[in-house]
């Protein structure tokens, strides 16, 4: 199944064989990037994304999108990150800082509660008759 595609770095049309959104030629040149990063990494596994970019001349998008994808394991180079979605803190996990995600949550937790105040009207009710019939009993 190949079709024809422009390449996501070149823009030159080749063939889109499901996998890879780049021609060849594009590929190979961010493989030999991606590998003389990590060799980089390997003797300098603090490294942030500066240094990197300085030491290896790697574009700094295709770093993020190298962390993104989890060619980095985050655990081994704790150095590398990329921005928040939110407020572009540096993080190497998920989409958002843990900030953001708390915010979110407490956001959630607020609207869970508004939720919960404004439908039980009528549930009041069924619990007020059941707890009255309980203490007949
Ligand atoms: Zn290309
Ligand atoms: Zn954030």
């Amino acid at each position: 199944m190949e079709e024809l595609r422009n390449c996501s770095s070149c823009f030159k049309v080749y063939f889109f064989k499901g996998v890879i959104d780049m021609c060849s030629e594009c590929h190979a040149e961010e493989e030999a990037s991606f590998k003389q990063v990590f060799s980089f990494l390997n003797e300098n596994p603090q490294a942030g994304i500066d240094q990197i970019v300085e030491a290896t001349g790697v574009k700094e998008d295709l770093l993020f999108r190298w962390a993104k994808t989890r060619r980095f394991q985050a655990s081994h180079f704790p150095g590398i990150g990329y921005p928040c979605e939110k407020c572009s803190t540096k993080i190497n996990q998920g989409k958002l800082c843990s900030s953001c995600i708390e915010d979110i949550n407490r956001e959630l937790a607020i609207f869970e509660a508004g939720r919960k105040t404004v439908s039980p009207a009528p549930e009041r009710k069924t619990t007020y008759f059941s707890t009255r019939s309980n203490r007949k009993r």
